[in-house]
Protein backbone atom coordinates (compact mmCIF):
# COMPACT_ATOMS: atom_id res chain seq x y z
CA UNK A 1 0.00 0.00 0.00
CA UNK A 2 1.69 3.25 -1.27
CA UNK A 3 1.71 6.02 1.44
CA UNK A 4 2.69 9.38 1.04
CA UNK A 5 6.27 10.41 2.51
CA UNK A 6 6.76 11.72 5.89
CA UNK A 7 6.30 15.54 6.20
CA UNK A 8 10.24 16.44 7.52
CA UNK A 9 9.65 19.69 8.74
CA UNK A 10 6.69 18.18 10.94
CA UNK A 11 8.79 15.21 12.18
CA UNK A 12 11.20 17.71 13.03
CA UNK A 13 9.42 20.17 15.30
CA UNK A 14 7.55 16.80 16.81
CA UNK A 15 8.12 18.25 20.43
CA UNK A 16 7.31 21.50 19.81
CA UNK A 17 3.63 20.38 17.86
CA UNK A 18 3.20 17.60 21.50
CA UNK A 19 4.13 20.60 23.81
CA UNK A 20 1.83 22.90 22.07
CA UNK A 21 -1.05 20.19 22.19
CA UNK A 22 -0.25 19.51 25.97
CA UNK A 23 -0.67 23.38 26.60
CA UNK A 24 -4.25 23.64 25.68
CA UNK A 25 -5.45 19.69 27.15
CA UNK A 26 -5.37 17.69 30.84
CA UNK A 27 -2.46 16.63 30.96
CA UNK A 28 -3.20 13.09 30.55
CA UNK A 29 -4.78 13.31 27.13
CA UNK A 30 -1.73 14.29 25.27
CA UNK A 31 -0.09 10.71 24.34
CA UNK A 32 3.89 10.66 22.36
CA UNK A 33 5.74 7.95 24.40
CA UNK A 34 6.51 5.34 21.57
CA UNK A 35 5.34 2.84 23.24
CA UNK A 36 2.11 4.27 24.40
CA UNK A 37 1.53 5.50 20.31
CA UNK A 38 2.02 1.86 19.87
CA UNK A 39 -1.56 1.51 20.40
CA UNK A 40 -3.05 3.58 17.67
CA UNK A 41 -0.64 1.83 14.67
CA UNK A 42 -3.59 -0.02 13.24
CA UNK A 43 -7.61 -0.17 13.15
CA UNK A 44 -9.17 -3.70 12.50
CA UNK A 45 -7.38 -3.59 9.09
CA UNK A 46 -4.56 -5.08 11.18
CA UNK A 47 -2.15 -6.13 7.46
CA UNK A 48 -1.36 -2.19 7.36
CA UNK A 49 0.71 0.16 10.73
CA UNK A 50 2.04 2.64 11.27
CA UNK A 51 2.71 4.31 15.09
CA UNK A 52 1.82 8.24 15.12
CA UNK A 53 3.52 10.95 15.92
CA UNK A 54 1.17 11.51 18.88
CA UNK A 55 -2.11 10.44 20.43
CA UNK A 56 -4.60 13.00 21.78
CA UNK A 57 -7.95 12.60 23.80
CA UNK A 58 -9.97 15.20 24.29
CA UNK A 59 -13.24 15.31 26.34
CA UNK A 60 -15.18 17.87 24.74
CA UNK A 61 -15.80 19.62 21.65
CA UNK A 62 -13.96 22.68 22.97
CA UNK A 63 -10.78 20.80 23.37
CA UNK A 64 -11.42 19.34 19.80
CA UNK A 65 -11.51 22.97 18.57
CA UNK A 66 -8.80 23.75 20.70
CA UNK A 67 -6.19 20.82 19.63
CA UNK A 68 -7.13 20.95 15.99
CA UNK A 69 -6.29 25.21 16.00
CA UNK A 70 -2.67 24.08 17.10
CA UNK A 71 -2.19 21.49 14.71
CA UNK A 72 -3.97 23.49 11.23
CA UNK A 73 -1.41 26.22 12.68
CA UNK A 74 1.87 23.92 12.39
CA UNK A 75 0.43 21.66 9.28
CA UNK A 76 0.03 18.90 10.64
CA UNK A 77 -2.47 15.98 9.66
CA UNK A 78 -4.76 14.68 11.84
CA UNK A 79 -6.81 11.21 11.81
CA UNK A 80 -9.75 10.94 13.62
CA UNK A 81 -10.65 7.83 15.26
CA UNK A 82 -13.33 6.46 17.61
CA UNK A 83 -12.89 2.81 18.35
CA UNK A 84 -10.41 2.05 15.90
CA UNK A 85 -12.82 -0.89 14.59
CA UNK A 86 -12.56 0.23 10.84
CA UNK A 87 -12.33 -3.38 8.69
CA UNK A 88 -10.58 -0.45 6.06
CA UNK A 89 -8.16 1.40 7.27
CA UNK A 90 -9.51 4.41 7.99
CA UNK A 91 -8.15 4.97 11.35
CA UNK A 92 -4.88 4.18 10.12
CA UNK A 93 -2.30 6.64 10.97
CA UNK A 94 0.75 7.98 9.34
CA UNK A 95 4.35 8.74 11.10
CA UNK A 96 3.51 12.74 10.83
CA UNK A 97 -0.09 12.87 11.77
CA UNK A 98 -1.72 12.89 15.56
CA UNK A 99 -4.46 10.91 16.26
CA UNK A 100 -7.36 12.24 17.73
CA UNK A 101 -9.39 9.59 19.83
CA UNK A 102 -13.11 9.99 21.11
CA UNK A 103 -13.12 7.44 23.35
CA UNK A 104 -13.47 9.89 26.45
CA UNK A 105 -16.17 11.51 24.75
CA UNK A 106 -19.05 9.40 25.84
CA UNK A 107 -21.90 11.31 27.40
CA UNK A 108 -25.41 11.05 26.50
CA UNK A 109 -26.58 14.82 26.55
CA UNK A 110 -30.22 14.72 25.91
CA UNK A 111 -32.98 12.21 25.41
CA UNK A 112 -35.94 13.03 23.95
CA UNK A 113 -38.81 10.11 23.34
CA UNK A 114 -41.62 12.47 22.89
CA UNK A 115 -40.06 13.45 19.69
CA UNK A 116 -37.92 10.68 19.29
CA UNK A 117 -34.67 12.15 19.44
CA UNK A 118 -31.45 11.43 21.50
CA UNK A 119 -28.53 13.53 21.45
CA UNK A 120 -24.87 11.63 22.25
CA UNK A 121 -20.67 12.68 22.51
CA UNK A 122 -19.49 11.21 19.22
CA UNK A 123 -17.20 8.25 21.37
CA UNK A 124 -20.56 6.84 22.86
CA UNK A 125 -20.52 2.98 21.69
CA UNK A 126 -23.35 1.96 19.50
CA UNK A 127 -24.92 -0.39 21.40
CA UNK A 128 -24.79 1.87 24.50
CA UNK A 129 -26.72 4.38 22.65
CA UNK A 130 -29.65 1.71 22.74
CA UNK A 131 -29.10 0.97 26.18
CA UNK A 132 -29.38 4.47 27.32
CA UNK A 133 -33.13 4.68 25.88
CA UNK A 134 -33.52 0.57 26.62
CA UNK A 135 -35.66 1.66 30.10
CA UNK A 136 -38.01 3.99 27.62
CA UNK A 137 -38.82 0.73 25.59
CA UNK A 138 -36.55 2.60 22.63
CA UNK A 139 -33.52 1.48 20.46
CA UNK A 140 -31.33 2.81 17.95
CA UNK A 141 -31.55 1.12 14.80
CA UNK A 142 -28.42 0.54 13.01
CA UNK A 143 -26.66 -2.39 14.77
CA UNK A 144 -23.11 -3.04 13.39
CA UNK A 145 -21.93 -6.06 14.09
CA UNK A 146 -19.10 -4.61 16.11
CA UNK A 147 -21.72 -2.32 17.80
CA UNK A 148 -20.38 -3.35 20.97
CA UNK A 149 -17.50 -1.79 20.37
CA UNK A 150 -17.33 1.15 17.62
CA UNK A 151 -18.38 4.61 18.33
CA UNK A 152 -21.22 7.03 17.18
CA UNK A 153 -18.56 8.88 15.19
CA UNK A 154 -17.00 6.14 13.58
CA UNK A 155 -20.61 5.06 12.41
CA UNK A 156 -21.28 8.45 11.26
CA UNK A 157 -17.75 8.52 9.16
CA UNK A 158 -18.53 5.80 7.45
CA UNK A 159 -22.20 5.09 7.07
CA UNK A 160 -22.54 2.00 8.61
CA UNK A 161 -25.41 -0.46 8.54
CA UNK A 162 -26.01 -4.15 10.01
CA UNK A 163 -28.52 -6.96 10.05
CA UNK A 164 -31.51 -5.25 10.53
CA UNK A 165 -30.65 -1.91 8.39
CA UNK A 166 -33.04 -3.54 5.45
CA UNK A 167 -35.91 -2.28 7.20
CA UNK A 168 -34.63 0.48 9.29
CA UNK A 169 -31.81 1.87 7.07
CA UNK A 170 -28.29 3.07 7.81
CA UNK A 171 -26.98 5.40 9.90
CA UNK A 172 -27.68 8.37 7.58
CA UNK A 173 -31.48 7.32 7.71
CA UNK A 174 -31.18 7.46 11.50
CA UNK A 175 -29.18 11.00 11.72
CA UNK A 176 -30.19 13.78 12.49
CA UNK A 177 -27.85 15.93 13.53
CA UNK A 178 -23.91 16.85 13.87
CA UNK A 179 -21.77 19.17 16.23
CA UNK A 180 -18.67 18.62 13.81
CA UNK A 181 -15.36 21.17 14.39
CA UNK A 182 -13.82 21.76 10.97
CA UNK A 183 -10.03 21.69 10.67
CA UNK A 184 -9.46 25.31 11.40
CA UNK A 185 -11.37 24.53 14.55
CA UNK A 186 -14.13 26.02 13.44
CA UNK A 187 -17.05 24.49 15.43
CA UNK A 188 -20.61 24.05 13.38
CA UNK A 189 -23.62 22.69 13.76
CA UNK A 190 -25.69 21.20 10.84
CA UNK A 191 -29.00 19.44 10.93
CA UNK A 192 -30.73 18.81 14.25
CA UNK A 193 -33.71 17.26 16.18
CA UNK A 194 -35.94 17.49 13.15
CA UNK A 195 -36.35 16.60 9.77
CA UNK A 196 -35.02 18.09 6.12
CA UNK A 197 -33.45 21.31 7.55
CA UNK A 198 -33.60 24.20 5.27
CA UNK A 199 -30.76 24.87 2.77
CA UNK A 200 -27.93 22.21 1.48
CA UNK A 201 -28.33 18.70 2.55
CA UNK A 202 -24.62 18.86 4.68
CA UNK A 203 -25.84 16.35 6.57
CA UNK A 204 -25.93 14.17 3.95
CA UNK A 205 -22.60 14.69 2.53
CA UNK A 206 -20.95 14.17 6.39
CA UNK A 207 -22.70 11.24 7.01
CA UNK A 208 -19.96 8.29 5.11
CA UNK A 209 -17.26 11.32 4.64
CA UNK A 210 -14.90 9.15 5.99
CA UNK A 211 -12.99 12.02 8.61
CA UNK A 212 -12.37 13.91 5.10
CA UNK A 213 -13.99 16.98 6.15
CA UNK A 214 -14.29 17.35 9.53
CA UNK A 215 -14.33 15.81 13.29
CA UNK A 216 -18.03 15.02 14.47
CA UNK A 217 -18.18 16.08 18.40
CA UNK A 218 -21.65 15.40 19.02
CA UNK A 219 -24.87 13.70 17.20
CA UNK A 220 -28.41 13.63 17.18
CA UNK A 221 -30.28 10.50 16.93
CA UNK A 222 -33.63 9.12 15.67
CA UNK A 223 -34.67 6.35 18.20
CA UNK A 224 -37.33 3.87 17.42
CA UNK A 225 -39.99 2.09 20.11
CA UNK A 226 -39.06 -1.32 20.66
CA UNK A 227 -41.08 -3.47 18.52
CA UNK A 228 -44.15 -5.78 19.67
CA UNK A 229 -42.49 -8.67 18.86
CA UNK A 230 -39.67 -10.01 16.07
CA UNK A 231 -38.95 -13.87 15.29
CA UNK A 232 -36.65 -15.44 13.06
CA UNK A 233 -36.51 -18.50 10.57
CA UNK A 234 -33.79 -20.49 9.65
CA UNK A 235 -33.71 -21.79 6.02
CA UNK A 236 -31.40 -24.32 4.71
CA UNK A 237 -30.10 -25.17 0.93
CA UNK A 238 -27.96 -27.53 -0.87
CA UNK A 239 -26.97 -24.62 -3.08
CA UNK A 240 -25.93 -20.56 -2.68
CA UNK A 241 -27.29 -19.57 -6.00
CA UNK A 242 -30.54 -21.24 -4.90
CA UNK A 243 -30.33 -19.65 -1.55
CA UNK A 244 -29.58 -16.12 -3.59
CA UNK A 245 -32.58 -16.63 -5.69
CA UNK A 246 -35.16 -17.29 -2.86
CA UNK A 247 -33.50 -13.72 -1.57
CA UNK A 248 -33.71 -11.97 -5.11
CA UNK A 249 -37.95 -13.78 -4.61
CA UNK A 250 -38.61 -12.40 -1.31
CA UNK A 251 -37.71 -8.68 -1.83
CA UNK A 252 -39.18 -8.81 -5.59
CA UNK A 253 -42.97 -9.95 -3.22
CA UNK A 254 -42.72 -6.98 -1.17
CA UNK A 255 -42.54 -8.18 2.02
CA UNK A 256 -40.01 -6.45 4.05
CA UNK A 257 -38.02 -8.42 6.98
CA UNK A 258 -36.28 -6.72 9.39
CA UNK A 259 -33.20 -8.71 8.10
CA UNK A 260 -32.39 -11.39 5.41
CA UNK A 261 -28.89 -12.98 6.72
CA UNK A 262 -26.71 -15.37 4.19
CA UNK A 263 -24.24 -17.77 5.19
CA UNK A 264 -22.36 -20.06 2.67
CA UNK A 265 -20.90 -23.66 3.63
CA UNK A 266 -17.85 -22.37 5.28
CA UNK A 267 -18.60 -19.91 7.26
CA UNK A 268 -21.91 -22.36 8.42
CA UNK A 269 -19.28 -24.97 9.50
CA UNK A 270 -16.63 -22.52 11.27
CA UNK A 271 -19.63 -20.92 13.29
CA UNK A 272 -21.30 -24.01 14.27
CA UNK A 273 -17.92 -25.46 15.48
CA UNK A 274 -17.24 -22.30 17.21
CA UNK A 275 -20.87 -21.47 18.60
CA UNK A 276 -22.86 -24.63 18.93
CA UNK A 277 -25.69 -23.50 17.54
CA UNK A 278 -26.70 -26.51 15.88
CA UNK A 279 -26.64 -25.04 12.24
CA UNK A 280 -27.90 -28.15 9.42
CA UNK A 281 -25.19 -29.63 7.16
CA UNK A 282 -25.80 -27.51 4.30
CA UNK A 283 -24.53 -25.83 1.40
CA UNK A 284 -25.99 -22.29 2.01
CA UNK A 285 -28.27 -20.99 4.99
CA UNK A 286 -30.61 -18.16 5.31
CA UNK A 287 -32.22 -15.78 8.47
CA UNK A 288 -34.92 -14.28 7.72
CA UNK A 289 -36.49 -12.04 10.95
CA UNK A 290 -39.79 -10.27 10.63
CA UNK A 291 -41.56 -7.87 13.47
CA UNK A 292 -44.68 -6.73 14.66
CA UNK A 293 -47.52 -7.97 16.24
CA UNK A 294 -48.67 -11.44 16.58
CA UNK A 295 -50.67 -11.37 13.53
CA UNK A 296 -48.34 -9.29 11.06
CA UNK A 297 -45.18 -11.83 12.20
CA UNK A 298 -47.41 -14.85 11.51
CA UNK A 299 -48.74 -12.97 7.99
CA UNK A 300 -44.90 -12.12 6.68
CA UNK A 301 -43.60 -15.05 8.03
CA UNK A 302 -46.58 -17.46 6.03
CA UNK A 303 -45.13 -15.98 2.97
CA UNK A 304 -41.37 -15.79 3.66
CA UNK A 305 -42.11 -19.46 4.27
CA UNK A 306 -44.30 -19.77 1.01
CA UNK A 307 -41.37 -18.23 -1.24
CA UNK A 308 -39.01 -20.31 0.73
CA UNK A 309 -40.37 -23.95 -0.10
CA UNK A 310 -40.97 -22.96 -3.58
CA UNK A 311 -36.99 -23.40 -4.45
CA UNK A 312 -36.67 -27.16 -2.50
CA UNK A 313 -35.12 -26.44 0.92
CA UNK A 314 -33.44 -28.60 2.91
CA UNK A 315 -33.99 -27.21 6.26
CA UNK A 316 -36.46 -24.96 7.64
CA UNK A 317 -36.83 -23.98 11.09
CA UNK A 318 -39.33 -21.67 13.07
CA UNK A 319 -38.47 -20.22 16.22
CA UNK A 320 -41.88 -20.98 18.63
CA UNK A 321 -39.92 -18.65 21.53
CA UNK A 322 -36.82 -16.24 22.66
CA UNK A 323 -34.54 -19.30 23.15
CA UNK A 324 -34.25 -20.89 19.48
CA UNK A 325 -34.48 -17.36 18.28
CA UNK A 326 -31.51 -16.34 19.71
CA UNK A 327 -30.05 -19.86 19.08
CA UNK A 328 -30.85 -19.45 15.07
CA UNK A 329 -28.73 -15.74 15.51
CA UNK A 330 -26.11 -17.10 17.63
CA UNK A 331 -23.38 -18.57 14.96
CA UNK A 332 -24.44 -15.80 13.23
CA UNK A 333 -23.58 -12.94 15.56
CA UNK A 334 -20.39 -15.44 16.41
CA UNK A 335 -19.53 -15.12 12.72
CA UNK A 336 -16.47 -13.12 12.28
CA UNK A 337 -14.43 -14.49 15.34
CA UNK A 338 -15.29 -17.71 14.07
CA UNK A 339 -13.56 -16.89 10.46
CA UNK A 340 -10.99 -15.40 12.64
CA UNK A 341 -9.92 -19.55 14.08
CA UNK A 342 -9.71 -20.64 9.95
CA UNK A 343 -7.09 -18.23 9.38
CA UNK A 344 -6.08 -14.57 8.56
CA UNK A 345 -8.69 -12.97 6.62
CA UNK A 346 -9.35 -10.34 4.67
CA UNK A 347 -13.27 -8.80 5.10
CA UNK A 348 -14.90 -7.26 1.71
CA UNK A 349 -17.69 -5.22 1.30
CA UNK A 350 -19.32 -4.77 -2.21
CA UNK A 351 -22.73 -4.25 -2.88
CA UNK A 352 -24.88 -5.52 -5.78
CA UNK A 353 -28.79 -5.64 -7.10
CA UNK A 354 -30.27 -8.35 -5.05
CA UNK A 355 -31.06 -9.74 -8.11
CA UNK A 356 -27.45 -10.25 -9.45
CA UNK A 357 -26.95 -12.57 -5.80
CA UNK A 358 -26.51 -15.86 -7.67
CA UNK A 359 -24.19 -14.47 -10.62
CA UNK A 360 -22.09 -13.09 -8.09
CA UNK A 361 -21.80 -15.66 -5.71
CA UNK A 362 -21.15 -18.52 -8.63
CA UNK A 363 -18.50 -15.92 -9.66
CA UNK A 364 -16.81 -15.48 -6.65
CA UNK A 365 -16.43 -19.59 -6.40
CA UNK A 366 -15.22 -19.36 -9.49
CA UNK A 367 -12.41 -16.71 -8.92
CA UNK A 368 -11.48 -17.76 -5.53
CA UNK A 369 -10.45 -21.26 -7.13
CA UNK A 370 -8.49 -19.46 -9.84
CA UNK A 371 -6.29 -17.61 -7.10
CA UNK A 372 -6.24 -20.52 -4.79
CA UNK A 373 -7.83 -18.64 -2.04
CA UNK A 374 -10.85 -20.24 0.17
CA UNK A 375 -13.17 -17.48 0.31
CA UNK A 376 -16.55 -17.86 3.03
CA UNK A 377 -19.26 -15.82 2.25
CA UNK A 378 -21.61 -14.19 5.03
CA UNK A 379 -23.67 -10.81 4.49
CA UNK A 380 -26.54 -9.11 4.59
CA UNK A 381 -28.05 -10.48 1.58
CA UNK A 382 -31.46 -8.65 1.64
CA UNK A 383 -29.75 -5.55 0.47
CA UNK A 384 -27.12 -6.93 -1.72
CA UNK A 385 -24.42 -6.14 0.71
CA UNK A 386 -22.12 -8.74 0.30
CA UNK A 387 -19.28 -9.85 2.89
CA UNK A 388 -16.74 -12.44 0.80
CA UNK A 389 -14.49 -13.59 3.36
CA UNK A 390 -11.02 -14.42 1.58
CA UNK A 391 -8.68 -16.35 3.76
CA UNK A 392 -4.83 -16.53 3.65
CA UNK A 393 -1.96 -16.77 5.24
CA UNK A 394 -0.29 -13.93 6.63
CA UNK A 395 2.88 -15.47 7.53
CA UNK A 396 3.31 -16.65 3.62
CA UNK A 397 5.32 -14.66 1.49
CA UNK A 398 2.75 -13.41 -1.54
CA UNK A 399 -0.46 -14.74 0.43
CA UNK A 400 -1.55 -11.32 1.18
CA UNK A 401 -0.98 -9.71 -2.04
CA UNK A 402 -2.63 -12.48 -3.67
CA UNK A 403 -5.93 -12.43 -1.41
CA UNK A 404 -5.99 -8.58 -1.96
CA UNK A 405 -5.43 -9.34 -5.61
CA UNK A 406 -8.99 -11.61 -5.80
CA UNK A 407 -10.09 -9.23 -3.65
CA UNK A 408 -9.86 -6.02 -6.11
CA UNK A 409 -11.28 -8.85 -8.49
CA UNK A 410 -14.27 -9.45 -6.84
CA UNK A 411 -14.94 -6.05 -5.82
CA UNK A 412 -14.91 -4.57 -9.61
CA UNK A 413 -17.52 -7.64 -9.95
CA UNK A 414 -19.49 -6.09 -7.92
CA UNK A 415 -19.28 -2.50 -10.10
CA UNK A 416 -20.20 -4.36 -13.29
CA UNK A 417 -23.20 -5.62 -12.23
CA UNK A 418 -24.48 -2.48 -11.05
CA UNK A 419 -23.36 -2.26 -7.49
CA UNK A 420 -20.87 -0.63 -5.70
CA UNK A 421 -17.02 -1.12 -3.86
CA UNK A 422 -18.18 -0.93 -0.42
CA UNK A 423 -21.85 -0.83 1.50
CA UNK A 424 -21.16 0.05 4.92
CA UNK A 425 -17.18 -0.31 5.64
CA UNK A 426 -16.03 2.68 3.96
CA UNK A 427 -13.56 2.85 1.72
CA UNK A 428 -9.91 3.71 3.31
CA UNK A 429 -6.96 2.86 2.57
CA UNK A 430 -8.39 -0.62 1.41
CA UNK A 431 -10.34 0.17 -1.61
CA UNK A 432 -8.83 3.85 -2.45
CA UNK A 433 -6.89 2.69 -5.10
CA UNK A 434 -10.22 0.76 -6.66
CA UNK A 435 -12.13 4.48 -6.39
CA UNK A 436 -11.35 4.94 -10.09
CA UNK A 437 -13.25 1.93 -11.49
CA UNK A 438 -16.61 3.13 -9.87
CA UNK A 439 -15.92 6.50 -11.02
CA UNK A 440 -15.01 8.59 -13.85
CA UNK A 441 -12.37 11.22 -13.13
CA UNK A 442 -14.69 14.40 -13.25
CA UNK A 443 -16.44 12.52 -10.41
CA UNK A 444 -13.76 11.82 -8.01
CA UNK A 445 -13.04 15.50 -9.23
CA UNK A 446 -16.18 17.02 -7.74
CA UNK A 447 -15.33 15.17 -4.55
CA UNK A 448 -12.58 16.47 -3.87
CA UNK A 449 -13.32 20.19 -4.49
CA UNK A 450 -15.60 19.18 -1.77
CA UNK A 451 -12.97 18.08 0.84
CA UNK A 452 -10.79 21.93 -0.71
CA UNK A 453 -13.60 23.53 0.71
CA UNK A 454 -13.88 22.03 4.02
CA UNK A 455 -10.10 20.85 4.35
CA UNK A 456 -8.41 23.24 2.27
CA UNK A 457 -4.93 21.95 3.35
CA UNK A 458 -5.66 18.63 3.03
CA UNK A 459 -4.80 17.80 6.28
CA UNK A 460 -7.96 15.61 7.45
CA UNK A 461 -7.75 11.81 7.39
CA UNK A 462 -4.47 12.39 5.17
CA UNK A 463 -4.05 9.11 2.33
CA UNK A 464 -7.45 7.76 2.50
CA UNK A 465 -10.47 7.55 -0.29
CA UNK A 466 -8.98 9.04 -2.51
CA UNK A 467 -6.15 7.31 -5.14
CA UNK A 468 -2.79 9.02 -4.76
CA UNK A 469 -1.96 9.88 -8.18
CA UNK A 470 -6.07 11.38 -8.57
CA UNK A 471 -5.72 13.64 -5.58
CA UNK A 472 -1.81 15.01 -5.91
CA UNK A 473 -2.45 18.07 -7.65
CA UNK A 474 -4.87 18.81 -4.84
CA UNK A 475 -2.06 17.81 -1.70
CA UNK A 476 0.53 19.79 -3.69
CA UNK A 477 -1.92 23.08 -3.93
CA UNK A 478 -2.43 22.70 -0.26
CA UNK A 479 1.03 22.97 0.90
C1 LIG B 1 -15.86 -7.76 13.87
C2 LIG B 1 -16.31 -6.54 13.09
C3 LIG B 1 -17.60 -6.51 12.60
C4 LIG B 1 -18.04 -5.39 11.89
N1 LIG B 1 -19.33 -5.37 11.44
C5 LIG B 1 -19.79 -4.26 10.81
C6 LIG B 1 -21.15 -4.20 10.37
O1 LIG B 1 -21.95 -5.10 10.57
N2 LIG B 1 -21.54 -3.08 9.72
C7 LIG B 1 -20.69 -2.03 9.50
O2 LIG B 1 -21.09 -1.04 8.91
N3 LIG B 1 -19.40 -2.07 9.89
C8 LIG B 1 -18.93 -3.15 10.55
N4 LIG B 1 -17.62 -3.19 10.96
C9 LIG B 1 -16.71 -2.06 10.64
C10 LIG B 1 -16.61 -0.97 11.72
O3 LIG B 1 -17.02 -1.45 12.98
C11 LIG B 1 -17.42 0.27 11.33
O4 LIG B 1 -16.84 0.88 10.19
C12 LIG B 1 -17.54 1.30 12.45
O5 LIG B 1 -18.48 2.29 12.13
C13 LIG B 1 -16.23 1.99 12.79
O6 LIG B 1 -16.42 2.70 14.00
P1 LIG B 1 -15.18 3.06 14.92
O7 LIG B 1 -15.68 3.89 16.04
O8 LIG B 1 -14.42 1.85 15.30
O9 LIG B 1 -14.33 3.98 13.93
P2 LIG B 1 -12.79 3.95 13.60
O10 LIG B 1 -12.39 2.60 13.11
O11 LIG B 1 -12.03 4.50 14.74
O12 LIG B 1 -12.76 4.99 12.39
C14 LIG B 1 -13.42 4.70 11.21
C15 LIG B 1 -13.38 5.93 10.29
O13 LIG B 1 -14.15 6.97 10.86
C16 LIG B 1 -13.38 8.15 11.06
N5 LIG B 1 -13.88 8.71 12.31
C17 LIG B 1 -14.00 8.09 13.50
N6 LIG B 1 -14.56 8.90 14.40
C18 LIG B 1 -14.79 10.08 13.77
C19 LIG B 1 -15.35 11.32 14.17
N7 LIG B 1 -15.79 11.51 15.42
N8 LIG B 1 -15.42 12.32 13.26
C20 LIG B 1 -14.98 12.15 11.99
N9 LIG B 1 -14.44 10.98 11.57
C21 LIG B 1 -14.36 9.96 12.44
C22 LIG B 1 -11.95 7.66 11.11
O14 LIG B 1 -11.04 8.66 10.73
C23 LIG B 1 -11.99 6.51 10.12
O15 LIG B 1 -11.89 7.01 8.81
C24 LIG B 1 -17.15 -4.30 11.66
C25 LIG B 1 -15.86 -4.35 12.18
C26 LIG B 1 -15.43 -5.45 12.88
C27 LIG B 1 -14.03 -5.46 13.41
Amino acid sequence: MEMPDPDRGVLARSARIVARLAAVLPEDAVISDPLETRAYECDALTAYRCPPLAAILPSSTAEVAAALRVCHEEGVKVVPRGAGTSLAGGALPTADSVILGLARMTAVLEIDTADRVIRVQAGRTNLSVSGAVAEHDFFYAPDPSSQLACAIGGNIAMNSGGAHCLKYGVTTNNLLGVTMVTMAGEVIEIGGAHLDPAGLDLLGLICGSEGQLGVVTEATLRILRKPEGARPVLIGYDSSEVAGACVSDIIKAGVLPVAIEFMDRPCIRATDDFSGAGYPDCEALLIVEVEGSEDEIAEQLGLILQIARRHDPVELREASDADEAARIWLGRKAAFGAMGQLGDYICLDGTIPVSSLPLVLRRIGELGAEYGHRVANVFHAGDGNMHPLILFDANAPGQLASAEALGAEILKLCVEVGGCLTGEHGVGIEKRDLMSVQYAPADLEAQMAVKDVFDPGWLLNPAKVFPLDASSAHRVAAE
